[in-house]
């Protein structure tokens, strides 16, 4: 598809956004799909983030997808938002501009593609981190499960996300053994593992023998955690299932097509392996 004045233009926008696969995901759907449109990424610096993402309406943006820092941002710059957190920007016909949060979906789709009868194995929930991608997380299983349990670095952020659940709780960074030896379920939501950032000891030796251990992190796409979850027969679920059902969703809502999962789960391994 040749670019021209009529090419709906979309974005993921983000500081840092250099490193995304979303524009080589989201291209490739747009391709399968024959859509005149072109995705490209925008870093961004600004003291009124909320404003620099609304202004984009104005230059004829179509959609966007928001990554960290400005996920707050990006709902708060919508007429209406789906949640307070917004990974998902769509500008209607109207002019108005419509946010959405695809994580917490996206986080449990790529649950059941690797675990289809997770429902019944997961009473108990684990979520390492406090941030946009936790909250998204826990909010989407929180409805299935008995409990949703925080751990996070700051544990004042833990103790303002797990009281936006029904079932959330909290325990301290000490209680890090404790925590993996109770779950049936643990996402890893922070930063943590990230190819060249600190690490972590995991407790995994601890994890109960059905455990389901889910790292979000996808640059290494094997982190340490997974390894290790691997190395005693537990079920390891890479990061990569999420991105590229978030994306999905996005797409989506954007253009009413499902896109397939599984041609853009091998373009992004051709990358991640190179
Ligand atoms: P965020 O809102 O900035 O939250 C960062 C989280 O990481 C906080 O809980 C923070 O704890 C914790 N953290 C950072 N450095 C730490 C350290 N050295 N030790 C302990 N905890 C640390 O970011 P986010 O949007 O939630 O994203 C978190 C991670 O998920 C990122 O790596 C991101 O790339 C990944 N992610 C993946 C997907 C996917 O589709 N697979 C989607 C979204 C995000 P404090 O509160 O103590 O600072």
């Amino acid at each position: 598809m040749t670019i021209n004045a009529a090419t709906r233009v979309f974005a993921v926008i983000g500081d840092p956004v250099s490193h995304s696969l979303s524009p080589l995901m989201h291209n490739g759907w747009i391709a399968d799909h024959g859509i005149d449109a072109a995705y490209v990424a925008l870093p961004l610096r600004s003291d009124d983030p909320a404003a620099a993402l609304r202004a984009l309406g104005q230059f004829g943006f179509s959609g966007a997808n928001v990554t960290t820092p400005y996920k707050e941002a990006a709902a708060r710059a919508a007429d209406a938002a789906d949640d307070v957190v917004a990974n998902t920007l769509r500008w209607e016909a109207n002019g108005a501009l419509a946010a959405f949060n695809t994580d917490g979906v996206g986080f449990v789709a790529a649950l059941a593609e690797a675990v289809p009868d997770w429902r019944a194995r997961v009473r108990r929930v684990l979520i390492v981190g406090a941030g946009g991608a936790a909250i998204a997380v826990g909010k989407a299983l929180s409805p299935d499960v008995d409990s949703v349990f925080f751990i996070n670095r700051t544990q004042t952020r833990a103790d303002a996300v797990a009281a936006m659940l029904g079932n959330g709780g909290v325990l301290g960074w000490q209680d890090m053994e404790r925590g993996f030896g109770a779950a049936d379920l643990i996402v890893q939501a922070t930063s943590l593992g990230l190819a060249g950032g600190p690490a972590l000891e995991w407790p995994v030796a601890l994890c109960q023998e059905h455990a389901i251990v889910a790292d979000i992190v996808y640059r290494p796409l094997e982190t340490d955690l997974l390894m290790k979850a691997r190395a005693r027969s537990l079920v390891a679920i890479d990061g990569l299932g999420m991105l590229i059902h978030q994306g999905a969703r996005a797409f989506e809502l954007w253009f009413g097509i499902r896109p397939n999962v599984g041609k853009a789960r091998a373009r992004l391994m051709a990358v991640l392996q190179r």
